[in-house]
């Protein structure tokens, strides 16, 4: 397949996800950006879960992030906290409701339906291409890989249950290890 074939598929499939997103919001009256924002905090681990970072992961401005996250937060799917060593930064995450709604939203969309039916080589293959070049496009444009922690050339497994972030030196819990991070080095 050629890279422009390939970047019309992407397009395509983003559109249709949009709009499969829209459809899926109506009933709670959320915009795909709030969506977003919601998905972004239900992966994101501690060190990643502050506005700057959602501006950053989602590629919006920091009024549209602003906003969005005033919304959620006044439909208490979202709570904001002080940090506990630096008062001056905002932590995010999801309430309870923001969780179920996250559930909810997700089994509204076709996409899990769709890929179950797609073997699983092809899903591996497909994983493997699109993964490189978000990579590449991510070099290239010098933006953060938001990868998962347990790729990370800072994670260390010290045992099979005990893991650590080499980068700040704390003891990382099993589940964290699968979430997306802001200071993640591939
Ligand atoms: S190991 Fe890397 S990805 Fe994991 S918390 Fe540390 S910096 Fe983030």
């Amino acid at each position: 397949m050629s890279g422009s074939k390939l970047r019309s598929l992407v397009e395509r499939l983003g559109g249709l996800i949009r709009t499969e997103q829209r459809s899926a919001g109506l009933d709670d009256q959320l915009q795909p950006v709030h969506q977003d924002v919601l998905h972004y905090l239900a992966r994101c681990n501690r060190y990643s879960n502050t506005p700057a970072a959602v501006t950053e992961y989602l590629q919006i401005t920091k009024g549209t992030a602003s906003q969005s996250i005033r919304v959620l937060e006044r439909r208490k799917f979202v709570l904001k906290r002080a940090d506990k060593q630096d008062g001056r930064v905002v932590r995010l995450r999801l309430s309870l409701s923001g969780q179920r709604l996250v559930d909810k939203l997700r089994q509204r969309v076709s996409w899990q339906y769709l890929t179950d039916e797609i073997g699983s080589a092809d899903l591996a293959a497909g994983e493997l291409a699109l993964t490189k070049i978000l990579k590449h496009l991510q070099q290239h444009n010098k933006f953060r890989s938001f990868g998962q922690c347990n790729t990370c050339h800072h994670f260390c497994q010290q045992s099979p249950n005990k893991f650590k972030c080499g980068l700040t030196g704390e003891v990382l819990q099993l589940e964290e290890t699968l979430q997306i991070c802001r200071e993640h080095m591939a």
